[in-house]
């Protein structure tokens, strides 16, 4: 999986497409992410006395499908696809394959 923690997506499929969001976490194993205000849930949630939280209904992320995002460069500012590169120190890093800007 190429996408971060942290990384800048945008939605190309479903119901949020065009929509751009930092991503939250990564869950490798389901190969989903999950983006800040991307793919939000209505969660009816019970009001708990202790933490002096009322019940109601709360908007929550909930993870989308690796597939239907892609990573936007900081650079160019575009949806792009990203390829691997090695540096002159022999380390791995991404890089943006529209503009070639490494990421960070
Ligand atoms: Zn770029």
């Amino acid at each position: 999986m190429k996408i971060r923690k942290d990384d800048k997506v945008m939605v190309i499929a479903g119901k949020d497409k065009g929509k751009i969001g930092k991503v939250l976490k990564i869950l490798r194993k389901k190969d989903k992410v999950l983006v800040e205000k991307v793919n939000m849930v209505k969660r009816h949630t019970k009001p708990n006395p202790y933490v002096n939280q009322p019940g109601g209904i709360v908007e929550k992320e909930a993870p989308i499908n690796v597939s239907n995002v892609a990573v936007v460069c900081d650079a160019c500012t575009k949806p792009t696809r990203i390829g691997y590169k090695k540096t002159e120190d022999g380390k791995k890093v991404r890089y943006c394959k529209k503009c070639s800007e490494t990421f960070k």
